[in-house]
């Protein structure tokens, strides 16, 4: 059966307004990849699968939201849009304002946006405006503009962005057959994981799926859920998560804590070690932020904290690597350069060993 998108799948599921005029670029529908070799690594002993989101039309799950928020505002004859972004959610807007005939507005933290996230906002055709302040400073004034100015917002504190996003947790349990055991996350504004448990929650209501355990996980310069406080100076490499001030910061502590789960924060280090990983044991690539889930993982079953036997474990990998090639470039070793014969080829590769 032809794939239409995630309104025509699960629209029934999903909260919106009738007049909802679907704009889609059959975002959603990602796979649910095995990771046997990184539970191996991790001490084995239980089934590890990435819900690999960087693979939405846009490179993130901001796909997800964003074909339900641009569909709303479709339909209600919205011309313009507006965001602030730490990136991913800029590009998903942009893509999906014009394939919507829509013009569509961004804030970006200036500097702190991966060269991958700029470029698809400007490709897509976006107003980009960078702000000399953090994200949380970006979303406090598109919030004002969109009261004060014929403008929707369609950042997550748009629920229909929820909504949307509600259907990566469908797409899990249609794939397992129930619910797993764990479900673990990065967690930035907290949009995402506040969809995940109203969609898991959902299901079991529907279908009996079961309901995962819920590990939120934070970088350790921007973690003001697991601090307990607003952080006025988020910083970390993973720039997708670098907020301060989540938005839905009360719905996260709440699915940790209902999902019996819990919010945890991984150092720099940690994330950009996991990010290492997965690419060269598993052939899966994505941007800093998305490694964090898997990060915390890997803390809390090393710490003895999560007993991972036997059990079922998803991690959302939210975005592509692509999205933040220098994260990668900047460290790397330059290759080396050898003159256009098959001699100096051999030479380098196999140095002394070479046969004679
Ligand atoms: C937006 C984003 C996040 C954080 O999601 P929230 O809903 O803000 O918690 C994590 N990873 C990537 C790649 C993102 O784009």
């Amino acid at each position: 059966m032809q794939y239409h998108g995630l309104l025509e799948k699960y629209g029934a599921l999903l909260n919106l307004p009738s007049h909802t005029r679907p704009i889609t670029l059959l975002e959603g529908n990602t796979p649910l990849i095995p990771a046997a070799h990184l539970a191996h690594e991790m001490g084995g002993g239980f089934e590890l699968f990435i819900k690999y989101e960087g693979l939405n039309p846009t490179g993130s799950f901001k796909d997800r939201g964003m074909t339900a928020a641009i569909s709303e505002a479709a339909g209600r004859g919205v011309t313009t849009v507006i965001c602030a972004s730490t990136g991913n959610t800029a590009a998903s807007a942009a893509a999906y304002a014009s394939r919507a005939g829509m013009k569509s507005i961004v804030l970006i933290p200036q500097g702190k946006v991966a060269a991958g996230k700029l470029a698809g906002a400007v490709a897509y055709g976006a107003q980009v405006v960078q702000i000399d302040g953090s994200f949380d400073d970006a979303l406090t004034m598109v919030v004002e503009i969109s009261k004060q100015h014929p403008i929707a917002l369609v950042n997550s504190i748009n629920p229909y962005r929820i909504e949307g996003q509600k259907t990566s947790a469908f797409e899990i349990c249609d794939a397992l057959g129930h619910a797993p055991e764990w479900l673990c996350l990065p967690v930035g504004n907290a949009g995402n994981i506040t969809a995940y448990w109203a969609g898991f929650r959902q299901y079991n209501d529907l279908k009996w799926t079961g309901l995962p355990r819920i590990l939120g996980v934070q970088a350790a310069g921007a973690a003001p859920l697991v601090l307990g406080h607003p952080v006025e100076r988020p910083e970390t490499v993973a720039t997708a998560i670098r907020i301060g001030k989540p938005a839905r910061g009360e719905q996260a502590l709440e699915a940790a804590e209902e999902s019996d789960g819990r919010i945890i924060a991984v150092s720099d280090d940690e994330i950009l070690h996991m990010q290492k990983i997965l690419a060269q044991r598993e052939g899966i690539w994505v941007e800093p932020a998305s490694a964090a889930g898997l990060a915390g993982l890997a803390r809390e079953i090393a710490a003895g904290s999560l007993n991972p036997r036997g059990k079922r474990i998803v991690a959302i990998c939210t975005g592509h690597g692509l999205k933040d090639p220098e994260i990668v470039t900047r460290s790397m070793e330059r290759p080396v350069v050898v003159p256009p014969r098959l001699d100096a080829l051999e030479e380098a590769l196999l140095g002394e060993q070479r046969p004679r």
